[in-house]
């Protein structure tokens, strides 16, 4: 019987509710708090004392209830045990913890290599890159809590974390990801594991219906024991491949077997999906892969430095890494053009060739449609809310006003029609960016402290845009 592990929920809802307390309760209430195990519907907590098991469940067993049920979409019950603190200490940890997260800009941890067990060989996978692992992930803030529900999966396929769905835009880590969740099954157990792109499925359905092989086709992906289907934005609009995916999700899901999705959107964003598919793909544990911060963009870097066995001076690393900051793949290929092309020509790289190899890559127009992302990030930081609120639907007055001027700045500072900035703010029309830089204009006519506002902000996007 398989174990539940919910510690990656537990942690991801302890980082919630870190931000949301602040530092001071946080520090009194849940850092005494452990994870020691878990069930199907509940999470086991050791707390210290009988008196601490009192006050945090009058205080906090709600809210913690609450922010697990809005993250796993489960209702789980948190269960105390009081464990006094020296025997907590000492007690045998659990089987190996995943990553910690935010503050862990380097490998993986904890993986079977460096876990010590002997690595038996065994033949790859021959769908599954065999560099797409878990030790070759950089793990940072954008990517912590996906990644550390990977590995979660990846020990215990079909049970907690499933369905599992990663989405994200372009060359973010989501093929990476699902990979290296089906290569550490492949590599630890006999399951079987199919790895296919939506793409490919859509077409052996079609060639199943025309060579009259659909049962094989059936078999094929309802006896599986993990699926990985990549890219499922492509079933939008083609409903013959909608309805069989749904039939294979459901026995599959019933047979508890693992799914895995990777997108390059929200689910709630898919259009011309039905209405029984868009509803299992709600249901999926959803994690999103967001652009690496600079620090993780140089692990990155320097991870792929390493793995080429190419000596790169940090100022160069730190170049890179300040201009490539939408897309991890155009991150590491502007690096192997810098080390492919100095290796051709027998010079060692420094900044000057790192600068004039790669003046193109950096002022391409993917790289300067990060401006717009920067700006929304730093504005919605600036109002304590998220980009995703900038470019979202909702219309109360504290996300409208930040969006303005979000969309103003933009204006202001690039150098993008309203029609991409529409586009870039969650695909609005240009009328409403017009509309919107008037009511900024008519506020600043009005509003002495917009001025000194909308300094500050372009100063910390100006700060941001250097360092981040
Ligand atoms: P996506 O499927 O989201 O478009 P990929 O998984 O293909 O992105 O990733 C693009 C490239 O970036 C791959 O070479 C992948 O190995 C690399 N990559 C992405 N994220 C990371 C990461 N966190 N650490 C190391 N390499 C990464
Ligand atoms: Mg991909």
């Amino acid at each position: 019987m398989a174990e539940w592990d919910y510690e990656v929920f537990w942690k991801e809802t302890l980082n919630q509710i870190h931000s949301e307390l602040g530092e001071q309760d946080f520090s009194v209430w849940f850092v005494n708090l452990e994870y020691l195990r878990a069930t199907e519907n509940s999470i086991i907590l050791a707390v210290p004392s009988i008196f601490y098991q009192d006050q945090i469940k009058v205080r906090y067993q709600n809210l913690i209830e609450t922010s697990l049920k809005d993250l796993t979409g489960k209702d789980l019950t948190i269960i105390f045990e009081v464990v006094p603190r020296k025997k907590t200490e000492n007690s045998p940890r659990r089987n190996e913890t995943p990553a910690a997260g935010a503050e862990n800009s380097g490998f993986v941890s904890g993986s079977k290599d460096t876990a010590g067990k002997t690595p038996e060989k065994k033949t790859r996978h021959p769908q599954l890159r065999e560099d797409y692992i878990f030790d070759k992930y950089v793990i940072g803030e954008n990517n912590s809590f996906a990644a550390n529900a990977a590995i979660a999966i990846s020990r215990n396929p079909g049970t907690a974390y499933n369905p599992f769905l990663i989405y994200g835009g372009v060359g973010l880590g989501k093929t990476h990801l699902m990979q290296a969740i089906g290569n550490y099954v492949h590599e630890d157990t006999d399951s079987k594991i199919i790895y296919i792109t939506a793409e490919n499925f859509l077409n052996e359905y079609v060639q199943g219906i025309s060579e009259n092989k659909m049962t094989a086709f059936k078999n094929k992906f309802r006896y599986t024991d993990v699926l990985l289907i990549d890219d499922i934005h492509f079933f939008q609009d083609k409903p013959g491949i909608q309805e069989e995916l749904f039939h294979t999700f459901n026995t599959l899901l019933d047979a508890k077997k693992q799914l895995v999705f990777t997108c390059d959107r929200p689910v709630s964003e898919l259009k011309k999906i039905s209405e029984r598919l868009m509803s299992r793909f709600e249901q999926c544990l959803k994690v999103d892969l967001q652009p690496p911060k600079y620090e993780t963009r140089c692990a990155i870097l320097k991870s792929t430095v390493e793995s080429q066995g190419a000596v790169v001076p940090d100022e160069v690393i730190d170049l890179i890494g300040k201009n490539i900051s939408s897309n991890v793949r155009d991150l590491i290929s502007a690096l192997n053009k810098l080390i492919a092309y100095t290796r051709l020509m027998g010079k060692p790289i420094t900044i000057e060739n790192a600068q004039h190899q790669l003046r193109d890559v950096f002022a391409s127009p993917r790289q300067a449609n990060m401006s717009i992302e920067l700006i929304q990030r730093v504005t919605a930081e600036y109002f304590s809310l998220s980009p995703n609120d900038l470019k979202g639907k909702k219309r109360t007055q504290n996300i409208v006003f930040p969006r303005q001027l979000a969309m103003y700045i933009a204006r202001e500072i690039t150098e993008y029609s309203t029609t991409e900035l529409g586009q870039a703010f969650g695909g609005r029309d240009h009328t409403t960016v017009m509309h919107s830089c008037q009511k900024i204009e008519e506020q600043i006519r009005s509003d002495p402290t917009m001025d000194a506002t909308i300094e500050s902000l372009k100063r910390l996007i100006k700060e941001n845009g250097s360092k981040t």
